[in-house]
């Protein structure tokens, strides 16, 4: 009896939602009195960057936010605003993705990779160890494809060492730790409005902090020459005052344009979680009881959001992953894995971000090693994510027979 289900997927997993209408009619009247430039504005007129930095600060309870070019310009500009210099030990996620470790050595600063856990957050044990072995003052947490860390243990142990945190939100913007914003947790929260993040302006990313001198010169960083009062989320001038000297113009604005795109989408970002749970609960329903398949749990007192699943495949040989991940997709199912030797695509591995000191990772190599990727774009349909949950959950059934076979 053919058991095999035997259909496939046709959707695709890069294709996002359209710009909503309205911010496409607020793109087309910046276009048309062409004033582009955050700080080109008519006599007392907010722009689009100031006001959407103002409703961002609103959105996640912080009292100011920055608009700049990308996210990875983000946590450089904030690494650099609170004080990193070159030759710095800088800690972050062993299980991160190559901006993460990128905007480390942007500035000079040295990776210090801590462990992942099997629910994909930072090792705190290993982040204690390595706090107190490297005498690192920094760290750059990335809440990598949206895991957060037990953000109180987390705060309590960089706290006790005096590590200030700057937070890697991007795949975390809606999220929240105890109802608080992830990203308020730290000195820093950084985001990002790439295309496959949770708002969507091709390029962009946003800072929050409520630290006066630490914004004061993320500000000036990011490119604002003396014309800093044009901000409506930024601090008072006299925190402009005290850094304006020392501070360099590293040019990384965002601009009126992309601003005008963005703020509808902020607007619904609320609803758009949903429908990203949704859909991640509809896969992982169809993977939950899956023989050889793990899913990775989430911390309840999180609210996360899905707009991308992870599952463990344990105790399998390199080949045999990679035939499942061809088995999907043949089926039109596209998934990454992250324990692939070489780099491909979005996807790699600290072991290939050799610009860092080499480091063994013993943990990360064990949980990398089985760690399946995939996007949920809001294109698809629920019956979409059943579908998608079946195929992987028949290619796994086929794949642990296989593992049975080859060991019987
Ligand atoms: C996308 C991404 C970034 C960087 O954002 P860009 O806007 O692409 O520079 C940083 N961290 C993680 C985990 C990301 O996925």
């Amino acid at each position: 009896m053919e058991t095999r289900f035997t259909s496939s997927f046709t959707g695709s997993f890069t294709q996002q939602d359209p710009i909503p209408e309205e911010g496409i009619a607020a793109a087309m009247a910046v276009l048309h009195h062409g004033r582009l430039h955050r700080y080109n504005v008519a006599d007392g007129e907010l722009g689009e960057t100031a006001l959407l930095e103002q409703e961002f600060a609103q959105l996640t309870g912080a009292k100011y936010a920055l608009a700049v070019a990308s996210g990875g310009y983000a946590m450089g500009c904030a690494m650099r605003a609170v004080g990193v210099k070159p030759g710095d030990k800088v800690l972050s996620n062993g299980f991160t993705l190559a901006p993460v470790p990128g905007a480390i050595a942007s500035l000079g600063a040295e990776p210090v990779f801590v462990e992942v856990t099997d629910s994909l957050t930072i090792d705190l044990a290993d982040l204690k160890a390595k706090i107190d072995s490297t005498g690192a003052k920094y760290l750059l947490l990335s809440h990598m494809r949206g895991h957060l860390v037990d953000m109180h243990a987390l705060m309590a142990i960089t706290d006790a060492a005096g590590v200030q945190v700057i937070e890697d939100c991007a795949h975390t913007m809606g999220a929240s730790w105890r109802g608080t914003a992830s990203g308020r947790h730290g000195v820093v929260g950084c985001y990002s409005c790439q295309t496959y993040k949770h708002v969507n302006s091709g390029e962009g990313g946003f800072l929050i902090s409520d630290d006066d001198d630490v914004m004061a010169r993320a500000v000036i960083l990011s490119g604002s020459y003396m014309l800093y009062e044009r901000h409506a989320a930024a601090p008072p001038k006299e925190a402009f005052e005290r850094v304006k000297y020392d501070t360099p113009n590293i040019s990384g604005r965002m601009d009126n344009l992309r601003a005008a795109i963005l703020r509808p989408q902020l607007k619904a970002l609320d609803a758009q979680v949903e429908k990203w749970n949704a859909r991640y609960a509809r896969v992982e329903e169809g993977l939950r009881n899956c023989p050889g398949l793990k899913v990775i749990e989430r911390a309840p007192e999180g609210r996360f959001v899905g707009s991308s699943i992870q599952f463990l495949l344990p105790g399998n040989t390199p080949a045999q992953i990679e035939r499942f991940v061809q088995g999907c997709a043949a089926r039109g199912v596209e998934l990454k894995w992250f324990g692939a030797a070489e780099p491909k695509a979005f996807t790699s591995r600290y072991d290939s971000w050799r610009y860092a000191p080499a480091q063994r990772l013993p943990q990360t190599d064990r949980v990398l090693a089985g760690l399946i990727d995939m996007r949920l774009p809001l294109t698809f349909s629920l019956d979409d994510c059943a579908t998608i949950a079946r195929i992987i959950a028949d290619e796994a059934v086929s794949l642990s027979g296989e593992r049975g076979a080859e060991q019987g």
